[in-house]
């Protein structure tokens, strides 16, 4: 998870490595450190917490090289002694690492045996081995020595103290950007880090060594091959990773969807043919089973992924959850179809199953918000859900722009045309009105925020948008919620509820409507506290929350909005840090 950052050139390296660190914060935030070049010697600056508590103790405020990490601790507490970057025992290299080391048990009893160690961290036995090999070769050697005995995962920029003019890399799994300006090369964990200092960007691939100065780029492959710069634009524009008036990114990136929806629609239909490659139509027609994989909230997404497929295309569809499916080997049909859904392109539970699958040579689509991604790149083809960079680590445009994008390949794969386009534009009025209305939503979240639990229920489609709902309370409002398909209650469940628990009831089906209202009634009872979300169409004068009335498949990209409002207000009156909320990082490149 984590953010990397370096920079070496004419600008100010402290400062751009600081700014980069600030830009990737929302990848990892327990602790945050550079090492950056003073004099003839490296000096190393690392705090617990946040990239402002770092910037409080950097002393300096210049330097021409500088190496940085924001950290998302996987071995040893998040303190200031795990921090990154660390230093080898007699004090020649400095790593910054994102990733995890599988066998560093093992290579630390093997190869150091005569070190000692500060932190708990795995990182510490990469720049030991590299110190240790250094011994009797040269840095490039030690590194690439170094490299061929990792297991595991690893993006790391490299310090050597003997030579002040170059920052190395090497990179495995975890992702690693370089960039180039007019006056610096620069590294990242994503482009986000680069803007503002790179124009170009080339992401590395598995098994690189690099060695970077102020005169240019040198790529090799793990065994000393020569690789080719292959360099494209950024195409990020600086104010998609700007607040702007907002609050939150989580606020602002709420309030994009309606935009999205009508981005996506001019995306991908001219009048009312949908443009996706025939190619990939084709192929999908062809398969006899759609696997979706996925994590959190893409998985959720996923689910109507299905029934679009399933309803329009009458191709059987499952859903398999990207940390379960890499460990398990399911029954595979003759002709399957493989669709992964991924905000970032760099999940590295997605990434492992992908490469399971590559092997078998099953076609693979990645459906994603980032084209210039390792899962596009292993993938046959590829959808952009083109929801613009989403910060806020809890997801909101990115799932509702992957509900759009399955509703519009659905749509294509299909041999019977629907009124979609309309409808679409339906729904993002209809997101408008729902955001107008963001008081309601506040004045629940202020009652339901002193709870220890709460309940989503609903069922089929109300259903899987319960789940996204209660993920949303959970990661950042920090209360304990469960989605249940309100059927469920009675074999169990029930019997958790107590004097005042909020349960929360979407409704937006008819022919669900009266008896998910009958499951609340029974859960009101027996003392819940009890609202409801409800479809105009459906709704009583006593429902807490109207939504406009859109086609029935299409409601989940406005019954999702209130939730998000919901866990946005909850979080904001606790305090939360809602943009980073606790123990989550955003791009989940650690399996
Ligand atoms: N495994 C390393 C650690 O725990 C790196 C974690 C990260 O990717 O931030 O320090």
């Amino acid at each position: 998870m984590c953010g990397i950052v370096g920079y070496i050139g004419k600008e100010n390296a402290l400062k751009a490595v600081v700014e980069g660190l600030e830009k990737l914060e929302y990848r990892g935030y327990d602790s945050a450190g550079v090492a950056y070049k003073k004099g003839e010697d490296i000096l190393i600056c690392k705090e617990k917490g946040r990239v402002s508590d770092l910037k409080l103790c950097i002393l300096d405020t210049d330097s021409s090289l500088a190496i940085g990490h924001t950290r998302w601790a996987t071995h040893g507490e998040p303190n200031k002694r795990n921090a990154h970057p660390h230093c080898s025992m007699n004090g020649r290299f400095v790593i910054v690492h994102n990733g995890i080391i599988e066998n560093y048990q093992k290579l630390k009893f093997e190869y150091l045996s005569e070190y000692s160690f500060i932190s708990e961290t795995d990182t510490e036995i990469i720049v030991n081995l590299i110190e240790h090999f250094s011994i009797s070769l040269t840095t490039e050697e030690a590194i690439r020595k170094t490299m061929s005995l990792l297991e595991g995962s690893y993006a790391c920029l490299i310090l050597d103290q003997n030579d002040l003019e170059h920052i190395y890399c090497m990179k495995d799994k975890s992702p690693l950007l370089i960039g180039r300006g007019k006056s610096a090369v620069c590294f990242a964990s994503d482009i986000t880090g680069l803007i503002g200092y790179a124009e170009e960007y080339m992401p590395l691939e598995d098994k690189t060594f690099g060695v970077i100065s102020k005169e240019g780029i040198y790529l090799q492959d793990i065994i000393g091959i020569a690789i080719e710069n292959k360099f494209q634009k950024i195409a990020v524009q600086k104010e998609e990773i700007d607040k702007q008036t907002y609050d939150h990114f989580m606020l602002k990136e709420i309030y994009e969807q309606p935009m999205m929806v009508r981005n996506l629609i001019h995306h991908y239909f001219s009048k009312e043919e949908v443009n996706v490659s025939s190619k990939l139509i084709h192929h999908i027609r062809q398969s006899d089973k759609i696997n979706f994989v996925a994590c959190g909230s893409s998985m959720y997404a996923s689910y109507f992924a299905k029934y679009y497929m399933e309803k329009l295309c009458g191709i059987p569809c499952e859903v398999f959850c990207a940390s379960e499916l890499v460990y398990s080997t399911p029954l595979i049909s003759k002709r399957p179809f493989f669709i992964f859904f991924s905000q970032s392109g760099e999940t590295a539970d997605l990434i492992a199953v992908i490469k399971k699958i590559k092997k078998q040579r099953f076609p693979i689509l990645t459906i994603t918000n980032t084209i210039e991604s390792s899962m596009v790149r292993l993938s046959d083809y590829y959808l952009n859900i083109y929801a613009g960079k989403e910060i806020a680590v809890a997801s909101t445009k990115a799932y509702t722009a992957m509900i759009v994008t399955s509703a519009i390949l659905a749509r294509a794969v299909s041999k019977t045309k629907t009124n979609l386009k309309s409808n679409l534009k339906a729904v993002s009025l209809a997101m408008e009105k729902v955001l107008e209305n963001k008081e309601v939503c506040k004045g629940i979240a202020k009652e339901i925020i002193d709870q220890k639990d709460a309940f989503y229920i609903g069922r089929g489609i109300d259903y899987w948008t319960s789940l996204e709902a209660s993920l949303k309370l959970k990661e950042i409002a920090y209360i304990h919620t469960e989605a249940f398909s309100s059927g469920e209650l009675k074999h169990g469940p029930i019997a958790l509820i107590t004097k005042n628990t909020p349960v929360l009831a979407i409704i937006t089906q008819e022919g669900t409507n009266r008896i998910t209202r009958s499951n609340l009634e029974e859960t009101a009872s027996r003392g819940a506290k009890t609202y409801v979300i409800a479809s105009k169409g459906l709704s009583t004068p006593k429902d807490d929350v109207i939504i406009p009335n859109v086609a029935h498949y299409l409601s989940p990209l406005v019954s999702v909005l209130v939730v998000q409002l919901i866990a946005y207000y909850a979080a904001v009156l606790k305090h939360n840090d809602v943009d980073k909320p606790k123990n989550l990082a955003k791009s989940v490149t650690v399996e």
